[in-house]
């Protein structure tokens, strides 16, 4: 089958039309029809010569975008969408209500290669990673889903940045004035730390938001807990983060799952205060939802933050949402009867 032209960036959608001898002008009417106007037909894209639908039609096709196969709601109000992309892909997206507004949370890929312990998708192996149409797909459902859908994570199934090429033309297509228009600077991308692709971001043009996931201060425990370690160590990849975080002059969101008796004591704080000392952030804690539901409220969760508060850090308790629906962080399965997730 032909390429499908919903994952072309509007760049890739001129230089097609080149290539097939049309004007590369045609590429912003082309953009429009598909990504704002719904196009399902080559041959009948509003505002655009029919010559060039045709044109179009001899090197691409235009799939319909995949729909959700099942849409779960939690008492909070979270939205969890679960899809089943060819080749029995799974993949969930999550709508997260707010105070003012909604959040959506994106996979990247179906499964996850990483292997964290603590991770219902990294227990599920990689499947594969999700095309750009596919990730585009899971934003058009959170979309039609939310009521005022504001801000957007890749925080779902997978690692972001193992899926780069893919999920870097979505954040251009999504932000396309001629599309969605949704502002990069109101994307997060989540890693637990692939530092060729933090290199790259702090060199790019991207606006997006980078957020790492530190897992453990102490480089053996998180070995043990994220064995993405043993390529990119913490240290190394904190080091790429101070570059990018002076070279964009931009604060960087680090995350923290305090997974109770493991890497939550007093040592592990006093370790990561120093770890990250100077690193201009905003540290995330998650308490960790263990498989079957949310995590009990433990006494060190407060006492971890308040230990990073007096050492100076910015450390906020992420609170949870849809953990009944194990939409949680850590939770999600893809509905595979297991429940936790997400970089
Ligand atoms: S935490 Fe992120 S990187 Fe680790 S296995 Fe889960 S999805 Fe993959």
């Amino acid at each position: 089958m032909e390429p499908d032209l919903r994952g072309l960036t509007r760049a890739e959608i001129a230089a097609a039309l080149t290539g097939l001898g049309e004007k590369p002008g045609n590429a912003g009417a082309v953009f429009m029809a598909v990504h704002r106007r719904g196009a399902t037909d080559l041959a009948q894209l509003p505002n655009v010569p029919e010559r060039v639908g045709r044109a179009l039609g001899r090197a691409f096709s235009l799939q319909p975008l995949p729909l959700p196969e099942r849409t779960l709601a939690a008492a909070d109000g979270t939205r969890k969408l679960l899809f089943r992309f060819p080749g029995e892909a799974m993949a969930e997206c999550v709508v997260l209500p707010g105070k003012d507004h909604q959040t959506a949370c994106l996979s990247s890929q179906s499964g996850c290669a990483c292997g964290c312990t603590f991770c219902a998708t990294g227990a599920l192996g990689l499947k594969r990673s999700l095309t750009t149409a596919e990730i585009i797909a899971q934003f058009e459902a959170c979309l039609r889903s939310a009521v005022d859908l504001r801000s957007l994570v890749f925080m779902g199934m997978g690692e972001p940045f193992l899926n780069w090429e893919n999920v870097k033309k979505a954040i251009l297509i999504l932000s396309d004035s001629r599309g969605r228009h949704f502002p990069q600077v109101k994307m997060t991308v989540s890693t637990v730390g692939v530092i060729p692709v933090i290199e790259e971001l702090t060199r790019s043009d991207l606006r997006v938001r980078l957020a790492v996931s530190v897992v453990a201060a102490d480089p053996e425990l998180r070995a043990r807990l994220a064995p993405m370690e043993k390529t990119y160590p913490l240290n190394r990849v904190l080091a790429a983060v101070r570059e990018y975080c002076s070279a964009r002059q931009a604060h960087v969101m680090l995350e923290y799952i305090l997974l109770p008796g493991v890497n939550d004591r007093p040592s592990d704080s006093a370790l990561l205060a120093k770890l990250i000392e100077g690193i201009p952030c905003r540290l995330n804690l998650i308490p960790y939802n263990p498989p079957g539901g949310p995590g009990p409220a433990t006494p060190r969760v407060k006492q971890f933050q308040q230990e990073l508060i007096a050492a100076g850090v910015r450390a906020y308790l992420r609170p949870e949402k849809g953990a009944d629906i194990a939409a949680a962080c850590g939770q999600l399965a893809a509905g595979m009867g297991s429940e936790h997730s997400g970089t």
